[in-house]
This record gives C-alpha cells, sequence and structure tokens, in this order.
C-alpha cells in the first residue's frame, strides 16, 4: 500500500492575536504542489517506521514520527493492534515551512485506512488528522482551499489552471512555535493592533482567473518578518528573486523554505537557475499546483 502526499505552500498566512489557549486564529490559503513524500504501509508484527531520502537523519523513526502517531491513532479508533511498517521516502525539506510531517501523518491514516479495510469517510479521517496536527487535513484534501481556525476547518477555493513555483531550501529548518513566538514578541514591541483575520479576495479572484501577475503580488505571510529575524539570511534570498523577475516571493509558511512564483514553466526553470547561481540558498527545487492531496498509488 503506497500512498504519494504533496508539500503545501500558504499563499496567505494571517495570524490573528495569540487566544487564550496559547493558539492563534488563522487565515490560510494553503496550496499543494508538487513535491511529493512516499510512505508505504505493510504488515509487520509491531508498529515500526523507516525513513529514506537525503534528509532522512532529521526525521525520528520511532513513535515520535507524525506518520506513526496517526497510524495508532487510527488503531486505536477502530479496536485493531497497529502492526505495521511504515516506509518514508522524504522528499519535502524538514522543518521547512511545507508541513512534511503533516504529509506523512496524511498518508499514513490513507494507507493504514486501506491496510486495515477500516473504509472511514473522508471527514472521518480529517477529524482524527486534525487530533494530530492543523495541517494535517489540508494534508488529505490537498487542490488550495482556505483554513480557518487552527488552520484545520477547510473550504476549496477555485483555481484556474495551473502555477508554477520555485522553491529555495534553507541549511537548516526553523521551530514552527519559535517563529510563531517571535512574531508575538514583534507584534507586542510595536505596539500593534491585531484585529481578526480576513481571506483576501484579491488572492481568491487571481487564483479563480489563472492570474499569476496578480497572484505573485497578493502573497501574504505575516509570519515572515519574525522568520526573517530568526533566518536573516532569508531577507536576501526574497530580494534576490524578485532581481532576478519573480512575480512573487514569501516565506513559505513558518520558513525558512522560500517560495517563488513563476510565469511559466520555462520562466520556472530559469529563475530556477538564476537562484542556483546566485548561491542564495542550499538547494532549489521547481514544483506545480494545485495537485491532489494524499492519494494511493
Ligand atoms: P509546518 O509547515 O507544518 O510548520 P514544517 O514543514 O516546518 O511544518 P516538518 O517537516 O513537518 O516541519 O517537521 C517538524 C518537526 O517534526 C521535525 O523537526 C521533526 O523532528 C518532526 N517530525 C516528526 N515526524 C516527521 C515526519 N514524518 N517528517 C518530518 N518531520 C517529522
Amino acid at each position: 500500500m503506497s500512498v504519494r502526499v504533496p508539500a503545501k505552500v500558504n499563499l496567505q498566512l494571517s495570524v490573528g492575536p495569540l487566544r487564550d489557549d496559547g493558539y492563534h486564529d488563522l487565515v490560510s490559503v494553503f496550496h499543494a504542489v508538487s513535491l511529493f513524500d512516499e510512505l508505504s504501509a505493510e504488515p509487520n508484527e509491531e508498529l515500526a517506521v523507516r525513513v529514506e531520502g537525503a534528509s532522512a537523519e532529521e526525521v525520528p523513526a520511532d513513535g515520535d514520527n507524525l506518520a506513526a502517531r496517526a497510524a495508532r491513532l487510527l488503531a486505536e479508533r477502530i479496536g485493531v493492534h497497529p502492526g505495521v511498517l511504515l516506509r518514508i521516502r522524504k522528499a519535502i525539506p524538514v522543518a521547512g515551512g511545507m508541513a512534511g510531517g503533516s504529509a506523512d501523518a496524511a498518508a499514513a491514516l490513507v494507507a493504514c485506512d486501506r491496510l486495515w479495510n477500516a473504509g472511514l469517510e473522508p471527514g472521518e479521517l480529517a477529524e482524527l488528522g486534525a487530533a494530530i496536527g492543523s495541517d494535517v487535513p489540508f494534508a488529505l484534501l490537498g487542490a488550495t482551499a482556505v483554513g480557518l481556525g487552527r488552520g484545520e476547518r477547510l473550504s476549496p477555493v477555485p483555481v484556474k489552471g495551473r502555477f508554477h513555483w520555485v522553491f529555495a531550501l534553507a541549511e537548516g529548518g526553523l521551530s514552527t512555535p519559535a517563529v510563531y513566538a517571535e512574531c508575538d514578541r514583534l507584534r507586542a514591541a510595536h505596539g500593534e493592533w491585531i484585529g481578526a483575520p480576513q481571506v483576501s479576495e484579491r488572492l481568491t479572484t487571481a487564483l479563480a482567473n489563472g492570474d499569476a501577475k496578480e497572484l505573485g503580488s497578493a502573497l501574504a505571510n505575516d509570519l515572515q518578518p519574525a522568520a526573517i529575524m530568526l533566518r536573516p539570511s532569508l531577507r536576501r534570498t526574497l530580494t534576490a528573486s524578485r532581481d532576478l523577475g519573480a512575480l512573487g516571493a514569501l516565506v513559505s509558511g513558518s520558513g525558512p523554505t522560500c517560495a517563488f512564483l513563476a510565469e511559466s514553466d520555462a520562466h520556472a526553470l530559469d529563475l530556477a537557475a538564476a537562484l542556483s547561481d546566485a548561491g542564495v540558498a542550499r538547494s532549489i527545487a521547481r514544483a506545480y499546483g494545485p495537485v491532489p492531496g494524499a492519494t494511493v498509488l
């Protein structure tokens, strides 16, 4: 049983004030792109995880792996022994702001649901996923969607055509809680008043019209100043991409991966080569979106 699952980039990430429970109300426009992890599930005596790929050492290969937690949760829900070997082939950058761990959790839910003939409805899998992490329901759904609440209450967003992206992968990750904490600190230091976040109509119109130029100028991420503060080299990466003709550029989620929008596939190729020559990233990846969520191969 093999499942392919995409990374996400947030086209809009608006962060509301800190709530009493320690979370923030978010408006997140998720967009699934063609950078995929692959997960396979096979019967085994115990729950076990193997991770392969360039960044395998950065990922826990035990019960802490988000895919293992997902498998355990599903097994508890349907009352079976979680006897499964999960093999994960990582291509999504680790701690890169592209929700790779959540993607693997979503893939494990889909794979184990099939392996154990559980037959849960998509809504039931999404509910289990939300208990593991706010980005898991989107990794199940894919395409492009607005996420409200902590990002887990999803509604699909219509998109015309395909958008072409270049991603600059950074050396080392950024911790998502640390970036949120830095965002709160910066806001407090500037005495900023923060209202309830709203979906950007300019952004959703650009998506519906397939208008890459408009989309490029509507991209927005409230976590970007915090990510730059914690990783000042990101400023140079973002500036270089604008100088090289990207239609838009932003930090992906909590970073440090940066996403650049290109006009076309050919433009993405040129942009990727130019960014690579500029030496502003550890590595460069090209991808397009939207793509479907976790899919059985
Ligand atoms: P997000 O965009 O949701 O904030 P991220 O992309 O920044 O997440 P992840 O790659 O999901 O970050 O991983 C964050 C941490 O979770 C890693 O440092 C790693 O230790 C842990 N982790 C647990 N399981 C996995 C997994 N299957 N893949 C990647 N990281 C995992």
